[in-house]
């Protein structure tokens, strides 16, 4: 039997996350990224919590994250006028996440997808796409044109998809 075709688009963070769980259940995923080339020093810092850790570890790559990473042992919170909500982690106990820089995940975990036979295909802006019952087509702004059994919208808020006149019976959630 032939592995479904699965679109992933978006090669940030959840798009090379979800690509090698995909390949690793047998499916065959492919990665369309709307940037004409990476750029892993964009952006600011980005704290990986111990939840994060886990699936990172899941995919192989934690360690990498340790080795770069600023270990967060402690980390309060406050709302936007100031109020002091809660604090988690002691500054001499286990670490409750790892710092860096916000495109150093992108990296590794587009290494790794990339290691394990996904193909990342960059200039590839999904514009708009089209459904039958049992196949999707996905549109570039390219002119370019990719068929699969189904699309995982991995853009970040889902942006793209929400502006992709599709028939599906709900509106985006978006949810940061
Ligand atoms: C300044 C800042 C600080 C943050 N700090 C933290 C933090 O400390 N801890 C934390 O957990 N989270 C943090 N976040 C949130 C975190 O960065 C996001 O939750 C995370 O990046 C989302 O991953 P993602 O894969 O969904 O999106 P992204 O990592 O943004 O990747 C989306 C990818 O999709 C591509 N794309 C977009 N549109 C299209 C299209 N039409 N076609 C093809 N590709 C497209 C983009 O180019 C991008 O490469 C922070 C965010 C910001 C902005």
């Amino acid at each position: 039997m032939s592995q479904k075709r699965a679109l992933i688009i978006g090669c940030g963070i959840a798009g090379p996350a979800v690509a090698i769980f995909l390949k690793r259940a047998g499916y065959d995923p492919c990665i369309y990224e709307a940037k004409e080339v990476h750029n892993d020093y964009t952006g600011l810092f980005l704290n990986v919590a111990r939840n994060g850790m886990r699936v990172l570890a899941e995919l192989g790559v934690d360690e990498q994250i340790r080795r770069e990473g600023i270990e967060m042992r402690a980390m309060s919170f406050h709302s936007s006028n100031g109020k002091y909500l809660g604090t988690i982690g002691e500054r001499s106990g286990e670490p409750q996440g790892y710092t860096v820089k916000r495109g150093f995940p992108h990296q590794v975990l587009r290494e790794a997808a990339l290691r394990e036979g996904i193909p990342v295909e960059f200039g590839r802006k999904l514009v708009h796409m089209q459904m039958t019952d049992r196949q999707v087509t996905a549109f570039f702004e390219d002119g370019t044109s990719a068929k699969g059994d189904f699309l995982v919208g991995c853009d970040a808020f889902i942006r793209a998809l929400a502006s992709c006149s599709c028939r599906a019976p709900w509106s985006p959630n978006i949810r940061g």
